[in-house]
């Protein structure tokens, strides 16, 4: 079959979506061509995630929708579920003709052009630095706020988690490759850089015998002039290591938002996780960054309901919310992946609990997240404007901490730092006038 066009879906985290441009550009210069009709496209890439269980039941569904359209599609399957279940996937729907780790997307051209040899191409092994080489060459344009993978995988097995399992052990990308990838996306045109890892502050790199973490690297990236923000998610709290924390006094590039998931406020339940560091240990950290940084806000990762979560347990992640009042966070009812210890616990707790505490904690966080927004209202913040949103009225920006603003102007361009002011806002958005 001729393969002239694509269509690509992604799901879960930004991982994902970042690891997707880069399958979009590698697909551009094998000569296609992007398609946003899922119905007419020659082959279609969907880019799984694992960490939910609801991605890939997803995953299966729209396969099955795709194939009630047409037949005759080639369907590649790449990313964490595509290593997670490996050739089991070929029996569970036999329309799938491409699966490919996370660890290989520079494959997929070469894969393409095999299935005219072999129907059923596989691709699961652990080849990451040949990846990073192949990619660091693919054409490097996404936005005002542009993404930079410096590390990949973990070796920290928390026991709910998929992870260490889809994506291998922790690994550092060289300084020297980052430093050419952050100068290309800023000559075309990006002002923040969004430096990306599952464990991303567990950076670690060996330059001819010298140590580089992630502190090292920041202020490198601090001296290209053109970056005027830099941002680094998801990281882990015993990596949160002491000269990483004053960076957020001394380095003003570095912004004083910080991704810290926390995932329970209950150290009973923190332990039978495997996070590895108690309540305490979180709430140090978060004391020693505010004493450098009096102005730094967090957010987090919760997971409601994990296996044997009692109600004092809960009660403890509410009052650690209370305590810390987390500005934005992401949370999710725990749900069992295959392969993961926590999987194997009896004390599952009930569906309706889960679903009950979960409604109560979201509750909680969007009162904190309002209460944040209402204290911007009247005063004028930084923004730094991303694009026009589609209501060619508006520009749309994000502030220091992250809040998406939209400001009505007709002075203003993306890639511009403005004070604006912030006339109203809601849980989620902050509207201004510059
Ligand atoms: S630190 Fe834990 S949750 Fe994060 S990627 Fe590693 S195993 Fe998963």
């Amino acid at each position: 079959m001729i393969h002239s066009t694509f269509f690509i879906k992604s799901y879960g985290c930004q991982m994902n979506i970042y690891d997707s441009e880069k399958i979009i550009s590698i697909l551009e210069n094998k000569g296609l061509k992007q398609d946003d009709n899922l119905e007419s496209a020659d082959l279609v890439v969907f880019n799984t995630c694992n960490i939910r269980d609801k991605a890939a039941h997803k995953l299966y569904s729209d396969i099955g929708r795709l194939n009630k359209y047409n037949k005759n599609k080639t369907i590649a399957v790449v990313g964490c579920v595509a290593q997670a279940e490996n050739v089991e996937m070929f029996n569970k729907n036999t329309s799938i003709d491409i699966i490919l780790g996370p660890q290989s997307y520079h494959l997929l051209p070469q894969m393409i052009d095999d299935l005219s040899i072999n129907p059923k191409q596989i691709n699961t092994e652990f080849i990451i630095n040949e990846k990073f080489d192949y990619l660091t060459e693919q054409k490097k344009i996404q936005g005002i706020s542009s993404y930079v993978t410096i590390q990949e995988g973990c070796d920290k097995f928390c026991s709910f988690c998929v992870v260490p399992y889809t994506r291998g052990p922790e690994y550092s990308r060289p300084m020297k490759s980052l430093i050419d990838e952050v100068d290309s996306l800023t000559k075309n045109g990006a002002k923040e850089i969004v430096l990306l890892g599952q464990n991303v502050n567990a950076y670690n790199f060996t330059d001819n015998g010298k140590k580089i973490n992630i502190s090292d690297l920041i202020e490198e990236i601090s001296k290209n002039k053109k970056v005027r923000r830099i941002r680094y998610t998801t990281s882990h709290p015993i990596n949160m290591s002491d000269d990483l924390i004053k960076l957020h006094s001394t380095n003003d590039k570095l912004m004083p938002f910080l991704h810290l998931p926390v995932q329970s406020g209950s150290s009973e339940v923190l332990k039978k996780m495997n996070r590895k560091y108690d309540t305490d240990f979180y709430i140090k950290i978060i004391e020693k960054l505010k004493s450098v940084n009096p102005k730094i806000e967090i957010s987090s990762d919760f997971i409601v309901g994990y296996p044997g979560e009692t109600d004092d347990d809960f009660k403890k992640t509410l009052d650690l919310i209370e305590k810390i009042k987390f500005t934005q966070s992401y949370s999710f009812i725990y749900s069992a992946r295959p392969g993961t210890k926590s999987a194997l616990e009896k004390d599952q707790t009930p569906l309706y609990v889960k679903k009950e505490r979960l409604s109560i904690l979201q509750n909680k966080l969007r009162e904190i997240q309002f209460e944040f927004n209402k204290s911007f209202c009247g005063t004028n913040t930084e923004v730094l404007v991303e694009n026009q949103s589609s209501n060619s009225e508006y520009f749309f920006g994000r502030t220091s901490y992250m809040q998406a603003v939209y400001i009505k102007s007709k002075n203003i361009n993306p890639g511009d730092v403005k004070n604006v002011y912030i006339s109203t806002c809601n849980p989620k958005n902050l509207y201004a006038n510059c």
